[in-house]
């Protein structure tokens, strides 16, 4: 398999070699995702070493996320609801075909990125939520169990009693910044917030985080992935950027991927992984891709917080920040004998 992984590379780093820098040691394939979820690295590298497709990788990555609920972020028992439930939000995406199967606000049922798949292998559909996702999952086979955990139950505890803080209502009464609900909306309707208080600062590195994943196996291929229990104490319904394809994800198999982390309410209002991928395929490498993806989002919105990762078809890759001290992220190629975790300093 290395020799062929070199034949398909060949070409490509003699035509980047010239316009961006040396690519000998980025080579394909190639697995990166958001944050230290190493695991979840090394099982998709594992997958596409015994020449199993991207698509796998991605799935098969993304599970051990769900599995091992990495930062408790993701999977079950994470993020409850202003209700005290998880729900969790995934997707998969194909970047031979571009079909994309997602689930949001999926219930009671642990497997979210396996389920996505089976909307993109099972339908016609993109996308399905909420209960109906479940009902759909359950017809295919998943087991629905509850997804509470006593420390999801602890968590939900203590913020109600600390009258349900923070939380993302905004123009109503009770004053959220110090009640709990239920609320009703304001009178005055339009009351214009400034780019700073229409921002949640308590939306910070600790309460929230996604798996976002990008593979480029060794027959060229790419796929990407999300899997995420989206936001603490979230209003229930809340469906972030991970499931939907262009915000929490995006691939092209004639140009790569890229994938997403941080504060999904607001980066899915810039559909960053798309214009990543858009930028790649102008030639951008992909560090300054995500750099730029980043700038748009701070133009509208200097205090979010997010985290975006991106790879392209020779091997390079990069990633970009804002909002944190520092992002991590995993990575493994040929170059490297393991799993790596890289840091970039964020704007
Ligand atoms: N993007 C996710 C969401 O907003 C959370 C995260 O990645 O931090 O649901």
């Amino acid at each position: 398999m290395a020799t062929y992984v070199h034949m398909f590379l060949l070409p490509v780093c003699i035509i980047v070699v010239f316009r961006i820098v040396s690519c000998t040691d980025h080579l394909l394939p190639l697995v990166i995702n958001t944050w230290q979820f190493s695991n979840a690295t090394a099982k998709a590298w594992d997958v596409i070493s015994k020449d199993g497709s991207a698509l796998d990788a991605v799935e098969q990555g993304c599970s051990v996320c769900e599995v091992q609920q990495c930062d408790g972020s993701v999977g079950y028992g994470g993020s409850p609801d202003e209700n005290g439930e998880t729900t969790l939000d995934a997707m998969i995406m194909d970047g031979i075909t571009h079909d994309v199967g997602s689930v949001a606000d999926l219930r009671r049922v642990k497997t979210a990125i396996s389920v996505a798949r089976s909307v993109m292998e099972y339908t016609q559909h993109t996308l399905l939520v909420g209960d109906q996702a479940t009902q759909f999952a359950i017809e295919m086979g998943f087991k629905e169990e509850d997804l509470h955990t006593n420390k999801s139950r602890q968590m939900w505890q203590d913020w109600k009693k600390g009258n349900c803080q923070p939380n993302y209502r905004q123009n109503v009464t009770p004053d959220p910044k110090k009640s709990c609900g239920p609320y009703k909306p304001n009178k005055a309707r339009k009351i214009k917030l400034s780019k700073e208080q229409r921002y949640n600062k308590e939306v910070g590195e600790g309460n929230h985080d996604t798996i976002g994943m990008v593979v480029i196996d060794s027959m060229g291929n790419v796929a990407g992935g999300t899997s995420t229990n989206g936001a603490n104490h979230k209003v229930p319904g809340r469906v972030g950027d991970s499931p939907i394809a262009g915000a929490g994800a995006y691939v092209d198999n004639t140009i790569g991927g890229a994938a997403a982390t941080g504060d999904g309410g607001v980066m899915m209002r810039f559909l960053p992984t798309y214009q990543v991928v858009e930028s790649m395929g102008s030639g951008v490498d992909p560090t300054s891709a995500c750099k730029l993806a980043i700038n748009r989002i701070t133009k509208y919105y200097p205090n979010f917080s997010g985290a975006l990762v991106a790879a392209n078809l020779s091997g390079m890759y990069g990633a970009a920040c804002h909002g944190f001290s520092t992002f991590h992220y995993s990575i493994r190629s040929p170059g490297m004998a393991n799993v790596t975790v890289e840091a970039v300093p964020c704007s």
